[in-house]
């Protein structure tokens, strides 16, 4: 029997081990933040922002993030359709609308004119989603923010490693958010991280996710106001400091395995893969193909195929309003089709050029039938 191929799974060498060990065993007491500061430290760094938090998970630094920015009922956030359920749970959480506009066709990622054409006096955010590690246009979208006076936010969580015109994917936001879930291309198994370049967001983010104690405080167990409690651990930190001195490493590999695919699959006709335009580094986290509409190729059968060759092969994320707890907007029409005839490739550090091989005979066959 072949052995099953994983959609993605983390990298972990003895560099990690070594690092959680020395938390489980010394990362107590006066030690307790000791790889919380470095981890911070190591990835503000490698992004290019003022500041960072780490935290329980991107979840948490998203909601936050829009928490400190004072977002509330009767305000309304626009983010793409086309999303993870994680994005939107923090702006419904706050008890604000969120607004789905829909996606461009080759990058997946939120439509700058839909957007424009969403605003509204109630609108306080822009959410740019770098989905599967391609960029959202962020020209369009920090233009719109300059005319209209609204921030936008990148949800990073899925783009370490990806730039637009130089500058990271994180880093050009008013804040944002990363996740390293251990499906993630950097990984501490759960966490994620804040970041921003603005001190007073800052201040106020720090204060939210320790429960409101302001670090200014020194009344012990006293806290100025209801907070979060959306901390990372010093062990999980411990993995992320070891994964950071190997990010060059980690999303090397990410990149070069969404070149192999498409280097096997570019002769073939009617399929669009994460699209890199010059001025764009993907983060290749990852990799997709969309079958054209012609062809008639669909999620069920695209599932099986992959069901049948033992490869854990993901669908491409639902649109939010098509989930029952929003109201439809199929007027999103490239969000609502894309799904359809798409899959999620997979993509891991350790992965072989035979199972890249594997991967592409299914992607063949389907084409020939
Ligand atoms: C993974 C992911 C998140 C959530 O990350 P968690 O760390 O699980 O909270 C948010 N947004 C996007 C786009 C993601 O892919």
């Amino acid at each position: 029997m072949t052995a099953s191929i994983a959609y993605t799974k983390p990298s972990i060498t003895e560099l990690e081990v070594s690092y959680a060990e020395d938390a489980a065993r010394h990362g107590w007491g006066p030690k307790c933040y000791d790889y919380i500061i470095r981890f911070e430290a190591l990835f503000r760094e490698h992004i290019g922002t003022s500041f960072g938090i780490a935290t329980s998970s991107c979840t948490g630094a998203m909601q936050m993030g829009l928490k400190a920015m004072g977002i509330g009922p009767g305000d309304e956030v626009i983010l793409a359709d086309t999303n993870w359920i994680a994005t939107a749970a923090p702006i419904v959480q706050l008890g604000a609308t969120p607004i789905f506009v829909d996606i461009l066709p080759d990058s997946w990622c939120i439509d700058p004119d839909a957007t424009e054409k969403a605003i509204t006096p109630h609108t306080r955010a822009i959410v740019a989603t770098h989905l599967y590690g391609n960029l959202c246009d962020m020209d369009a979208l920090l233009k719109l923010a300059k005319r209209y006076g609204i921030p936008v936010i990148e949800d990073a969580a899925e783009a370490i490693g990806a730039s637009y015109r130089e500058s990271p994917a994180g880093s050009m936001g008013l804040f944002s958010t990363f996740s390293f879930h251990g499906t993630k291309t950097l990984t501490t198994g759960e966490g994620g991280m804040f970041l921003t370049s603005d001190g007073e967001l800052y201040e106020k983010v720090l204060t939210l996710s320790n429960h409101g104690r302001d670090r200014q405080q020194n009344k012990q167990f006293w806290a100025d106001e209801v907070g979060y409690k959306f901390k990372m651990s010093n062990l999980q930190a411990a993995l992320g400091c070891a994964q950071m001195e190997r990010i060059a490493e980690l999303t090397d590999r990410k990149r070069a395995i969404l070149h192999a695919y498409k280097a096997e699959l570019a002769a073939l006709n009617g399929i669009s893969m994460n699209p890199e335009p010059d001025h764009v580094l993907s983060g290749a986290w990852m990799p997709t193909v969309v079958f054209d509409e012609s062809l008639g190729i669909r999620r069920d059968a695209i599932l099986s195929v992959f069901r049948a060759a033992q490869i854990d092969a993901r669908v491409f994320f639902y649109p939010l309003s098509s989930q029952p707890m929003f109201q439809p907007v199929p007027d999103n029409e490239t969000a609502w089709s894309i799904c359809e005839r798409a899959i999620n490739l997979p993509s891991f550090h350790a992965m072989t050029d035979a199972d890249i091989a594997r991967v592409c005979k299914v992607i063949r066959d389907l084409l020939a039938v």
